[in-house]
């Protein structure tokens, strides 16, 4: 029997490239547009590199009926217009949120600590020469405000827990048995925090959430962690915050425009930058190429992904 044709948007980790050629034909976008073939493809495997994947790309696939994205982030695809042409889009959810949460909390302590800081210190002989590394701030007597307490927040929070700091969380809706304190806006939430870890989806929903004014409210001892995307923050308004005191420091692993990073963000040293890492350890990786598959395989089995987003639901 032959093997179903799909378009990869971009291409994925060697292991995931290998495994989905297995089981498919797998035509390559970034060799070019199969035009030949075009009605033809039922499924397309995308990912962060891509970028938009919008309703123009889709209607160049008439047959296109599902969108099998390697993440759980999908604020890169038009929902709405994969909707409205009844396209499912599937993420990989439950597969990655210990290793983001792992990565979330580095970069916490990192950036309160100073950890890379000191590492430059150190390689740049300082220490060798008597020099001590300044005092560095602390997570002792923090209080930790989580926006976005989904599958990714909740495992920060459990991590937080074993720090002993104090939890307080925003989403638009307090979570039933939830008994950390929620706030009803980013504002509110910030002004009672003095760490703020970001883990909302993208989109426009959540773009520019959290503006000059969040920033303002979370305050000179304020740090600020984005694990979320770079659309969530305000850019420019923190490169103000980092560089006028307005916060202490942040830790960032997306960006607005990656893999660009404004400059200005590279000139601070109150800082933490990390190229987009969340997920991004072999295991990880491979086990979301492989539930991309699983959902690609059981579009093509059953009609059915496994793991499709809200916004798509699946008939029957
Ligand atoms: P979930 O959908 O499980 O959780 C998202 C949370 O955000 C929910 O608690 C939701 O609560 C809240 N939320 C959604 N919209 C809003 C809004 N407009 N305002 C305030 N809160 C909102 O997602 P995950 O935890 O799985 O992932 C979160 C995001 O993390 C992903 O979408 C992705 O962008 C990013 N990510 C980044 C990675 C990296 O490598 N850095 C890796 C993986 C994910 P409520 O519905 O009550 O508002």
């Amino acid at each position: 029997m032959s093997k179903p044709a799909i378009l990869a948007a971009a291409p994925f980790p060697p292991v995931t490239m290998a495994a989905l050629e297995q089981a498919f034909t797998v035509h390559r976008l970034w060799e070019g547009f199969p035009g030949a073939v075009a009605g033809s493809i039922r499924a397309m495997a995308t990912n962060a590199l891509f970028g938009t994947l919008d309703a123009a790309m889709m209607d160049r696939l008439p047959a296109l009926g599902l969108i099998a994205n390697f993440g759980v982030g999908y604020d890169a695809i038009d929902v709405a217009a994969a909707a409205a042409r009844g396209i499912v889009v599937s993420n990989t959810p439950g597969v990655l949120d210990e290793e983001v949460a792992d990565l979330t909390l580095g970069l916490l302590l990192a950036t309160i600590r100073r950890l890379p800081q000191a590492e430059r210190h150190l390689r740049a002989g300082l220490w060798a020469k008597g020099e001590a590394f300044p005092l560095s701030p602390t997570l002792r007597g923090r209080r930790v405000g989580i926006l976005g307490l989904g599958a990714i927040g909740k495992a920060v929070a459990r991590r937080l827990e074993g720090f002993g700091v104090e939890i307080a969380y925003h989403g638009r809706t307090r979570q039933e048995g939830v008994a950390y304190p929620w706030y009803p806006s980013a504002l509110a939430l910030a002004g009672a925090v003095d760490v703020l870890v970001v883990v909302v989806p993208g989109g426009a929903a959540t773009a520019g959430l959290v503006d000059a004014d969040v920033l303002a409210a979370l305050g000179p001892q304020g740090v600020l962690v984005n694990v979320a995307r770079g659309s969530v923050i305000d850019e420019d308004a923190l490169v103000a915050a980092l560089g006028n005191g307005t916060i202490l420091a942040a830790g960032l692993d997306v960006f607005a425009h990656e893999p660009h990073v404004p400059p200005a963000l590279l000139d601070l040293d109150n800082v933490v930058l990390l190229p987009h890492i969340g997920s991004g350890s072999q295991a990880t990786r491979q086990a979301m190429g492989q539930l991309m598959i699983d959902n690609l395989s059981s579009w093509f089995a059953t009609g059915k992904a496994l793991t499709p987003v809200p916004e798509t639901p699946q008939a029957g």
